[in-house]
């Protein structure tokens, strides 16, 4: 079975083909992709309408590119899949929409798909993927979860952000540094060069006893260290501190938000007595966090899972994934009932 998945819930455009037999792991034939992190940077974040219109012009170019690379037609597809939400009402529309009328137009079912599951289910487009059950830390730009899965659709929350996402802790962090949009994967960069220890920074929740977390008051401490540290040095802006200062900044800020989520995510591990862990979402992309998750795993016999690197942030192969996986699961079955709505707002533990 061919399915076709498309992703637009933010600010990527995401296509892809992947092919699932009998019970096995389905696997990924080709994935396109087109990033409008460059028209969003002159904003300092994503400008919803813009998104909207930018999905509408790559969406098909991209449709193209990917049945070319799997080497397949239109009408070989089975299903075609879609982001249904979280995310931009007027984004998701767009994939949506065009799965619909691809639907229609080939008289073939389709399948909205929950956009964290898509995060959730990544590892298993890697060539070691995970085996259910296990302790999920999902980590994204709108998202701080800590789950307990026993297989497709059986998600029980056990802990989560009460305010920002981590994702949001890294980039309102970096832009106060003077860092564009978005800038986790730059304050992270930049944190290599620092100092972890240069400066105390809370680590909010840590010892709350339960699987919470909270990064608001994080962010407002670095906007206050960053202030001193202007003021000390008698310049305007944070990004004209000597560079040295700088990565010390976000180095202590970066290994802050690290330990909180390292501690939780072991703390998961001990209350659910599991031996497997899996991270997704574009903070999963974080050097630091594989680095400390890796060694506390391996001290504890546990078993840890991250998606491919380029499939941490938002992509079309963990929309096409999640589909097809729910498919198999025999949980859903695709629909030709091409009237579609989208759901901007959807907890994904109410699957
Ligand atoms: P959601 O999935 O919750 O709707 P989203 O789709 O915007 O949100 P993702 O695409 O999963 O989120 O991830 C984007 C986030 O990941 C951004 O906040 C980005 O800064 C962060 N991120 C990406 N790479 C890194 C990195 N190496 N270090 C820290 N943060 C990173
Ligand atoms: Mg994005
Ligand atoms: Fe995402």
């Amino acid at each position: 079975m061919l399915v076709l998945g498309i992703e637009s819930s933010c600010d990527e455009t995401g296509v892809a083909m992947v092919e699932s037999q009998g019970s096995a792991v389905p696997t990924l034939l080709a994935h396109a992709l087109h990033s409008q992190i460059e028209m969003h940077q002159a904003y300092g974040g994503v400008v919803p309408e813009l998104a909207s219109r930018d999905h509408i012009r790559r969406v098909l170019p991209l449709t193209q590119q990917v049945l070319n690379e799997s080497g397949h037609s239109l009408p070989d597809v089975d299903v075609v899949a879609y982001t249904r939400g979280p995310g931009l009402a007027g984004a998701l529309l767009v994939g949506a929409g065009v799965a619909c009328a691809l639907g229609a137009a080939l008289d073939k079912p389709v399948l909205g798909v929950h956009h964290l599951e898509g995060h959730l289910l990544s590892p298993f487009l890697s060539a070691d993927p995970p085996e259910f059950p296990f302790v999920a830390l999902l980590v994204s730009g709108g998202h701080t979860q800590l789950m307990r899965v026993d297989g497709v659709g059986r998600y029980e929350l056990l802990g989560e952000t009460i305010d920002d996402a981590a994702g949001e802790a890294f980039d309102k962090s970096a832009k106060l540094m003077g860092l564009a949009y978005p800038g986790g994967p730059l304050l992270s960069k930049l944190a290599e060069e620092g100092s972890p220890t240069a400066y105390q920074l809370p680590r909010p929740l840590l010892h709350s006893g339960n699987l919470d977390f909270s990064f608001a008051g994080l962010k407002t401490a670095v906007l206050v260290q960053s202030q001193r540290m202007v003021a000390a040095g008698a310049v305007t802006v944070f990004d004209a501190l000597p560079r040295q200062q700088q990565a010390d900044l976000a180095a202590s800020t970066q290994a802050a938000i690290v330990e909180v989520l390292l501690k939780k995510s072991m703390a998961a591990i001990k209350q659910t007595g599991l031996k497997r862990l899996v991270v997704a979402g574009g903070v999963g992309a974080n050097r630091k966090l594989r680095e400390l998750l890796n060694a506390e795993c391996a001290k504890r016999g546990v078993r840890v899972h991250y998606p491919e690197l380029h499939l941490c942030t938002d992509n079309g192969a963990m929309i096409a994934m999640a589909a097809a996986m729910r498919l198999q699961s025999g949980l859903q079955t695709a629909s030709k009932a091409y009237a579609f709505d989208v759901k901007p707002r959807w907890p994904l533990h109410t699957l």
